[in-house]
């Protein structure tokens, strides 16, 4: 049977970029996905900015057709609080939203381009052990119903939200606060710019900015026990003073999808005996409202590769903690100020008035600047004091 070095689970962007660094560097690389291509995904669809560079990093020809998809340019990010009250912060630079099926289908050619083997329909489902060390696993072919095992030198677990490789290397932790989310795409949005929007509300918040060619991708979030709300979208959407009227359903151009409960955490992101890790969702995701998702994703997948191609799988674990720490510390304390309104209006009276403010909360939030420059007692008090 063939030995592959690596068997990557999941083409989303976690596991095509790892697919692509292992292969670019000569491993041999089996990427395994239990979708087809192009296939959608439940998201906002907005590239923090310091992902640009990521892309970049993966190669120009990767960056060049995100850039040729039609892409929207998102300058900054408007936080508005239950009562309408709205602040702006700004990035430096811009960063690019578009559909998930163009970006996941650039992720997964490229990947294939540089030599990795990709195989769509075939879900993972059981992980092979060999003297206590992960050595593969065993996936079957959604089509046929045909399984078959997958010999590996390392196996990524990049399966995102309900990660099975997750699951089968321990426990998965459950964290609060609990949230569902619905998203759709509606075209001809009123008053969409080149801003990403984010709405609290009571319960839940609604997160929307455009994606290109007049679309606009539109998330309604909510408590899990607030979850039949999804079925009313759009008048769930009229109920944020700040988003009421904007919305046309007739303008539909894609059907909501949902996805949740969402807020875990992989205990072990490398396996124990070795053999495996996470990247990507797999190995952790808490709340969508401050759209790192697809950053920590590709950045991740760099951390993995690197590991992966020295042989040091334990070194990945560490550098995940040194790289994204301040990050979790800080997606963790809003994603809990978000489900208090009275606490998020305080800000954002706060934002308002210190613009400086709302600058350094989205750049942090968007990769530009380290997240614990947004973590300082002063920045702290300057929010709420
Ligand atoms: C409502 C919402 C809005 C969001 N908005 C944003 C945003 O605006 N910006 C942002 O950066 N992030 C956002 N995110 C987060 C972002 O979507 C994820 O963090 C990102 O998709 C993670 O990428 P991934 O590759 O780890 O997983 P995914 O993109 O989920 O890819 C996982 C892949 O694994 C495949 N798979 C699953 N199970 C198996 C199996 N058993 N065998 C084989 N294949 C399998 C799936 O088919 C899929 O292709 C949002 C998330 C949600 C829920």
């Amino acid at each position: 049977m063939r030995r592959w070095d690596a068997v990557v689970v999941g083409a989303g962007p976690a596991g095509s970029a790892t697919a692509l660094l292992l292969a670019r560097a000569g491993a041999q690389v089996l990427l395994l996905d239990r979708a087809q291509f192009p296939r959608d995904k439940p998201c906002s669809e907005y590239l923090s900015p310091e992902s640009t560079r990521v892309l970049q990093r993966l190669g120009t020809d990767v960056l060049d057709d995100v850039a040729a998809a039609a892409p929207a340019h998102l300058t900054g990010m408007r936080v508005v609080a239950p009562s309408g009250a709205a602040a702006i912060g700004r990035f430096e630079s811009f960063s690019y939203a578009l559909p998930r099926t163009k970006l996941d289908a650039i992720l997964r050619d490229a990947a294939e381009s540089r030599g990795a083997e990709v195989r769509e329909r075939v879900k993972a489902e059981e992980l092979i052990y060999q003297d206590g060390a992960v050595a593969g696993v065993v996936a079957r072919e959604t089509k046929t119903g045909n399984r078959e095992a997958y010999r590996a030198g390392v196996v990524v677990g990049a399966d995102g939200l309900r990660s099975v490789v997750a699951r089968r290397l321990g426990r998965v932790y459950a964290i609060g606060p609990r949230r569902i989310a619905f998203t759709a795409h509606v075209a001809d949005v009123a008053g969409v710019h080149q801003l990403g929007e984010m709405h609290v509300g009571r319960p839940g918040y609604i997160g929307f900015g455009p994606i290109g060619n007049g679309v606009t991708t539109v998330a309604l979030v909510l408590p899990i026990g607030e979850a039949r709300r999804g079925e009313r979208f759009f008048a769930e959407l009229n109920r944020f003073p700040g988003a009421a009227g904007r919305f046309d359903q007739r303008r539909l151009v894609r059907r909501v999808l949902a996805t949740g409960p969402f807020a875990r955490w992989s205990r072990r992101v490398v396996a124990k005996g070795g053999g495996a890790l996470l990247v990507g969702d797999a190995a952790d995701f808490f709340d969508p409202f401050t759209g790192q998702g697809i950053y920590s994703a590709l950045r991740g997948a760099e951390l993995a590769a690197e590991a992966i191609l020295r042989g040091n799988l334990q070194q990945y674990a560490r550098a995940r903690r040194h790289e994204f720490t301040g990050k979790w510390i800080l997606e963790r304390l809003i994603g809990i100020a978000v489900g208090w309104p009275p606490l998020i209006e305080r800000v954002v009276g706060r934002l308002i008035r210190r613009p400086e403010l709302a600058d350094l909360l989205v750049r942090a939030t968007g990769n530009c600047i380290p997240a614990r420059r947004a973590l300082t007692p002063a920045v702290l008090a300057g929010l709420i004091a």
